[in-house]
């Protein structure tokens, strides 16, 4: 159940509309990582959600992201405000200058239409509070590029609001999916396949015209990492000598375990 205050969260004060900026914040209001796509995507995850306490959580949190959808709305439709009247101002963006009146609309900084598609919700709940780390960190990330672009200091003033309640919320995500006990590479109920998925493909090659280097690093060495040097290559190779899996796509474990130790004699 929903009910509207008419107050906002945070008071909006702004000095001098900018038309421009006001087009930049709309990323907020209809974009990707914006309040209305975080609203939708955890109150949705929050009705699939049977898990009680992480539900009030997902239901608390989209709430509050539909008050930050009123705020950012409320500040970008103060800054596009003068485009109805003023042909200046209506030229930075003629979209929202001749169809929207300098009203604020469901479309992102680029004119595209908001869609469902923004939406990440798969109904298995750990997966889907990574999903929402995730939108918190985007979300952080473009606040602060606005802030960056802001000379306004009542609206840097509210968007510094809106950039700390996203890493609140990133905070209690966190917390939200390391309370659930599960270790960090553990996705739903089928383990992987032992060998392989200890095999890091080298699909690259060499050092880059630009110094681009061959890197090394704990995402493909130590502990149980195998390296599997130019896999393409050695595919090619063995369709050469005819010793290629039949079912063309190959690569079994076998093959995969051949190539390992191939490389470990060397
Ligand atoms: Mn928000
Ligand atoms: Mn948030």
């Amino acid at each position: 159940m929903y009910h509207h205050l008419k107050k906002l969260m945070y008071t909006v004060n702004v000095g001098t509309p900018d038309p421009r900026f006001g087009n930049m914040l709309l990323e907020q209001f209809g974009g990707a990582n914006g309040e209305l796509a975080a609203a939708m995507q955890y109150s949705i995850q929050g009705l699939n959600c049977d898990d009680p306490d992480r539900k009030d959580l997902l239901m608390d949190i989209g709430t509050e992201e539909l008050s930050h959808l009123e705020v950012v709305g409320t500040l970008a439709r103060m800054h596009l405000k003068p485009m109805k009247s003023d042909r200046d101002a209506a030229h930075a963006d003629p979209l929202i200058a001749i169809a929207g009146g300098g009203g604020v609309s469901l479309f992102n900084s680029m004119g595209n239409a908001w869609t469902a598609d923004y939406l990440k919700i798969t109904g298995e709940l750990d997966v889907d509070l990574r999903s929402n780390i995730a939108a918190e960190a985007r979300a952080k990330i473009v606040y602060e590029r606005l802030i960056d672009f802001c000379e306004d200091p009542g609206t840097i003033d509210a968007l510094q609001f809106l950039m700390t309640r996203e890493i609140t919320h990133m905070k209690a995500f966190t917390a939200a999916l390391e309370s659930m006990g599960k270790p960090a590479l553990s996705i739903g109920r089928i383990p992987p396949t032992p060998e392989l998925v200890n095999q890091y493909f080298n699909d690259s090659t060499g050092i880059g015209d630009r110094g681009e280097p061959d890197s090394r690093g704990p995402w493909n060495q130590g502990g149980e990492w195998k390296i599997v040097d130019a896999p393409a290559f050695q595919e090619l190779e063995s369709e050469k000598t005819g010793t290629r899996a039949a079912n063309g796509h190959s690569r079994s474990e076998a093959q995969m375990n051949k190539s390992t130790s191939a490389k470990a004699e060397k």
